[in-house]
């Protein structure tokens, strides 16, 4: 795949807020936030889209989930609830080729989403 500009904020080459790491995840807030908290998770490792990832991504993608869900926890959003979101290609609103999980939480959210 190409590189997009989220391995660059991997490398520090360009300015994140930078919430969480570990080895296989980087988390850091969203440069046009859509909630109080809007807060992206992407594996270090880079993969385009959803669609590209293989079976033995399996771990690193439930990663994603259980950091988002460790992270909403940590800043006390969980009990009142958020929502998790990773768009797919064109018609899922997916603008970064470098597959990513969207953390939102502070506000009710609606359903279904636009
Ligand atoms: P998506 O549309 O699902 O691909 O989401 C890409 C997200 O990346 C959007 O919500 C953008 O606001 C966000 N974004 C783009 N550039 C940056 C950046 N430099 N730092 C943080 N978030 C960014």
């Amino acid at each position: 795949m190409s590189e997009t500009l989220f391995s660059k904020i991997i490398r520090r080459e360009i300015p994140a807020d930078i919430v969480f790491e570990d080895d296989h995840v980087l988390a850091f807030r969203d440069i046009h936030p859509q909630a109080p908290v809007h807060v992206l998770f992407i594996p270090k490792q880079p993969i385009a889209t959803l669609n590209d990832a293989i079976p033995e991504q399996a771990e690193l993608l439930g990663r994603l989930m259980l950091s988002a869900a460790a992270y909403a926890k940590s800043i006390g959003v969980a009990e009142n609830g958020y929502r998790v979101v990773m768009n797919c290609n064109g018609d899922g609103g997916q603008t970064v080729y470098h597959m990513h999980l969207h953390l939102l939480a502070g506000r009710p959210m609606t359903w279904p989403p636009g």
